[in-house]
């Protein structure tokens, strides 16, 4: 059994989206040994930073919030696809049925209880990079229509420069929960079990989370 921690740390210096300073955490030390008898601090941060899951409130006017993703999605299995060739930093509907004509089996990759994770040269940077690999609304609708349960990138966002967020919209609409911010440059191309815990944190419109992946020499690698 190989497990990989795709999850972000978290750090007050740590890259966060568009480099906006109002982002960045901010941890503070409410008690220590100085003037206490224990130690003990308090972190302010946006729900966006770092790892996290975005929910349908996001992007559409009344959508869900997180109370309503229960603990049975948290753990699904999941197809790690490699767009580390890719030389444009968009990911479309072409790429995505090319990577599907190599890996070949569908119903490996594709179904309501599967989450698709999208490795780009994202994961090759740390620091925040304006112009990250994203996924553009062909993409976003071709995997709406395979009706998956989850589809996450490397990015601290999915999609930019689509004015209407496309990318969003389609699959926060088709019940698809994306999870931005992975780190999967260690990750190799294939089958997974992906764990992600988000905090129970009720009526929000994304939580933070931490994301695990599990490799099992039994599992067939797509
Ligand atoms: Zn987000």
């Amino acid at each position: 059994m190989v497990l990989y921690d795709i999850s972000m740390t978290i750090t007050e210096d740590m890259p966060v989206y568009k480099e906006d300073k109002a982002k960045k955490p901010v941890l503070t030390v409410t008690r220590d040994f100085g003037s206490s008898s224990a130690f003990e601090s308090r972190l302010e941060m946006d729900m966006h930073t770092g790892t996290h899951i975005d929910m349908p409130l996001h992007f559409i006017p009344g959508g869900d919030t997180s109370e309503k993703w229960d603990v049975d999605g948290m753990f699904t299995r999941c197809t790690v696809i490699d767009f580390t060739d890719l030389d444009a930093e968009v990911i479309t509907m072409k790429d995505l049925e090319q990577k599907m004509q190599e890996i070949g089996d569908d119903s490996q990759v594709f179904g309501r209880k599967m989450t698709v994770l999208l490795k780009t040269k994202n994961s090759m940077k740390e620091a925040f990079d304006p112009s990250f690999t994203y996924l553009d609304k062909t993409g976003a609708a071709y995997l709406a229509e395979k009706k998956i349960a989850g589809v996450g990138i490397d990015a601290l966002g999915i999609e930019r420069d689509q004015p209407a967020h496309e990318t969003h919209k389609t699959l926060l609409e088709a019940g698809i929960w994306i999870i931005e911010g992975l780190r999967l440059n260690e990750v190799p191309q294939g089958s997974y079990i992906l764990a992600v815990l988000p905090l129970k944190i009720k009526g929000v419109e994304a939580v933070p989370a931490r994301a695990v992946l599990l490799a099992s020499a039994s599992m067939p690698l797509a």
